[in-house]
């Protein structure tokens, strides 16, 4: 397994994080018991203390007796330091060398003041000692020491520190395992992403990933996906394309062939018949042309090398020298070409030959995909922008195909691009010299009625006022 795998990454930094937090909450946890339960121990060694100390200084001849039984239902020690500073025991008997006994504690206590410490035995066992003197009158003779265990409260706090440490290993395991699974979790789709990618370098663009979550890698995911089919779409279609010009080259070149050799070789039988085949040869050097010059404003774009002449335009103008060339298409095919363009529609910055190139294009779509009806060319000026449209009553483009339309090669149904003719570029090239002039297109269409091209431009102010066109 890598260590640079994303979820070990992330696993190792929960982990660290985790063993800080259950040290430092463990230390503190054990930290709270420990000093509760000392003192505890301190308030109630003390308060008997206390106790005893009064029953010895009553001068009680039965305080003896009593002191034991107290002392042993209270589960503590008592002895006795005489003026000698020997230690006995409650029934009288020398202690010799008892281990919590100090000299300077047996000095402050026969001058008459108390102490207090923490004392440990050769085993390690904790005891909690109180000396207290007893006054007789205004001296010392003697004084009482009270010595607690703290074994049950050191098991106690042993019985603590082991559950406190299960409990934390217990956690780090659990979380240990979380990250195992999660670490999985999050890697696995990642090295499919990895792999889907990597088959996509290789230009194997049919894979897809499986995409079940709709968090950020799912949504990451669904990219990859998208990307995929974007990039096998452009592929289909560009493959399409070289198949389909080949075709749409060599058949003009096969007619100009044909039919040039006929009238070379005088095979003609009337003025008619020569007409006709002149005719078909210029016709079909006309598509050979549109078809070069496709190709060639494609070549340069994909190059990035098209540069713009940039100037104020009156679209007004434009749009009638276009109309104008393509009157006769739309006459030939019995259409109505219409133009309704608003007054005071200001110029915009642009380049002339592109933007009527656009229009053509548009122009020509418009006429060569409507049977009958019109073709309407409009343009008017809206609060921040200029609005010219190309809208035709023709077959339509169904919705599925209406996201594809503006990408290179994109033709809708090769069988309708058989009969209409075209090249599939005339969009692409639309939208790419619109957008260069800083607008934006639109399309809306519906099958079987028609479609609408929208061109928007933003306004431009030009030094001061706008320059408008009466
Ligand atoms: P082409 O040279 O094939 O017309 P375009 O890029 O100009 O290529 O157009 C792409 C496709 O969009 C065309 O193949 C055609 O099917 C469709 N299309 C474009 N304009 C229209 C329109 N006005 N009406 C219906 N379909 C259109």
């Amino acid at each position: 397994m890598s260590i640079n795998r994303i979820g070990l990454k992330l696993g190792a930094a929960v982990i660290v994080l985790m063993i800080v937090i259950l040290v430092s909450s463990g230390f503190a946890v054990n930290r709270l018991f420990t000093n509760f339960y000392d003192a505890q121990m301190r308030d109630n060694t003390q308060g008997i203390a206390d106790h005893f100390t009064t029953m010895a200084e009553s001068g009680d001849p039965s305080v003896q007796t009593m002191i034991r039984n107290f002392a042993e239902f209270s589960d503590v020690k008592v002895f006795w330091l005489n003026a000698d500073g020997q230690i006995l025991t409650l029934s009288g008997a020398k202690l010799t060398n008892p281990s919590f006994v100090r000299v300077r504690d047996t000095q402050r206590l026969l001058s008459g003041h108390p102490v207090e410490f923490m004392s440990s035995d050769a085993s390690g066992n904790r005891f909690y000692v109180v000396g207290k003197p007893i006054k007789a009158g205004s001296s010392t003779r003697s004084a009482l020491y009270i010595v607690s265990s703290m074994k049950k409260i050191d098991n106690s706090l042993l019985r603590l520190r082991n559950l406190l440490m299960l409990s934390g290993l217990g956690a780090f395991l659990l979380a240990l395992g979380m990250i195992l699974i999660m670490s999985k979790l999050l890697s696995r789709p990642l090295l499919q992403m990895q792999k889907m990618t990597e088959k996509m370098a290789n230009g194997n663009w049919d894979a897809r990933l499986r995409v079940g979550s709709r968090d950020e890698i799912g949504m990451l995911g669904h990219s990859i996906n998208d990307l995929a089919a974007s990039l096998q779409r452009y592929r289909d279609t560009r493959r399409a394309f070289f198949s389909n010009i080949s075709h749409e080259l060599r058949t003009p070149v096969t007619y100009l062939q044909g039919y040039a050799k006929v009238l070379a070789d005088g095979l003609v039988e009337s003025d008619k018949e020569e007409k006709q085949y002149i005719s078909i040869i210029y016709q079909e050097s006309v598509r050979l042309e549109h078809l070069i010059n496709d190709l060639f404003d494609l070549s340069k774009m994909e190059e990035g090398q098209i540069k713009l002449t940039l100037e104020w335009l009156d679209l007004k103008e434009i749009i009638k020298t276009a109309v104008r060339k393509v009157k006769l298409k739309a006459e030939k095919k019995r259409l109505s070409l219409q133009m309704d363009l608003h007054d005071r529609v200001p110029d915009i910055r642009g380049d002339r030959r592109r933007m009527e190139q656009v229009l053509l294009n548009l122009l020509e779509n418009a006429i060569r995909y409507t049977e009958k009806g019109s073709v309407l060319v409009r343009l008017v000026r809206h609060e921040e922008a200029t609005v010219l449209s190309v809208s035709d009553t023709g077959i339509g483009i169904s919705k599925e195909e209406l996201p594809y339309i503006f990408e290179r090669f994109y033709r809708v149904e090769k069988s309708r691009a058989r009969k209409y003719g075209g090249t599939g570029l005339g969009l692409s090239i639309v939208k790419k010299y619109v957008e260069m002039q800083g607008g934006t297109v639109q399309v809306d269409s519906e099958p079987g009625t028609g479609t609408t091209f929208t061109l928007i431009f933003p306004q431009e102010k030009k030094l001061g006022k706008d320059r408008i066109n009466p």
